[in-house]
This record gives C-alpha cells, sequence and structure tokens, in this order.
C-alpha cells in the first residue's frame, strides 16, 4: 500500500476559487478528450476554443488561457462555467503528486487553499484514488 506524507490530511472545498488563479508555476493543462468536452460544454467549435480560451502548454498540447487578473478564463462570478467537464488536474485538486510530497508541500499548499486543513479526515483510498488519476 502506498505510503503518503501526509498523515490523515483533512480538506473541506470553502469554494474561494483561489485554486482557479494561475501564476506562480501553476497552470491547467488538458488533454484532447477535455478539449473536446469543453467545447462541446460550451457550444463552440475546438478551434475557436483554441483560439479563445487555450494556449500552448509548457509541456507540449494546451493548457487553459488564464486572464491578466491570473483568473482562469472560465471562472465567473457564479463559479466555473465548465464545471461538469472541468479537466482532470481541477478535479483532483488539492492531490496532486507535488502536493503530497512532504508534510511542507502540503502546508505551503495550505497558504493557497484554504480548504487544506479544514473539514474531516479525507480517507486515504479517496486520495490514493486521486493520485493514480492525476498521475495518468
Ligand atoms: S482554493 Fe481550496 S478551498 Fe478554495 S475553491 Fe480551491 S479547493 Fe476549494
Ligand atoms: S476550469 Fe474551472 S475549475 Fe478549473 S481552474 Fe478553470 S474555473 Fe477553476
Amino acid at each position: 500500500m502506498q505510503e503518503l506524507p501526509v498523515d490523515r490530511p483533512r480538506f473541506e472545498c470553502t469554494g474561494c476559487g483561489r485554486c482557479c488563479y494561475g501564476g506562480e508555476g501553476y497552470y491547467v493543462a488538458v488533454t484532447a478528450a477535455e478539449c473536446r468536452a469543453m467545447a462541446a460544454c460550451l457550444g463552440i467549435s475546438l478551434s475557436w476554443l483554441r483560439r479563445r480560451y487555450l494556449e500552448p502548454g509548457e509541456q507540449g498540447g494546451y493548457s487553459i488561457r488564464f486572464a491578466d487578473d491570473g483568473a482562469c478564463v472560465f471562472l465567473a462570478e457564479t463559479g466555473c462555467r465548465i464545471y461538469p467537464v472541468r479537466p482532470l488536474q481541477c478535479r483532483t485538486y488539492p492531490w496532486w503528486p507535488e502536493i503530497l510530497r512532504s508534510k511542507q508541500a502540503w502546508r505551503a499548499e495550505a497558504k493557497r487553499c484554504e480548504g487544506i486543513g479544514r473539514g474531516k479526515v479525507v480517507p486515504r483510498h479517496v486520495i490514493i484514488a486521486s493520485l493514480r488519476l492525476s498521475r495518468a
């Protein structure tokens, strides 16, 4: 069984939206299948999605654009405009390998995400499943 460096992590999302802001090395990479799902959700073509909402990714492919204020272009006052089809990276936050690699990394992320350290202990199998997804 995989060990987690963070013992009994607690997490409860408050909906503050801070994780939907880029900068400081944060970006949201998207797969081709996620692009098709986002375009369908918005009722636009793939080429329009790429022109208006995406940019070339740091590791090839595409990532979601961030506006001048740092917010994801899909972030609206009411929340994520593509919530049902939001990318895997968004769905698995904060259970990312780089955030769970050490206690220090977990605590550092808590400065960005106020949900870290709140609420109930998240079951280990939930975290492991998200980690596997985010590594895939
Ligand atoms: S930063 Fe954390 S608490 Fe705020 S919306 Fe994102 S996951 Fe939820
Ligand atoms: S796609 Fe949605 S959940 Fe993901 S960063 Fe943008 S607004 Fe947030």
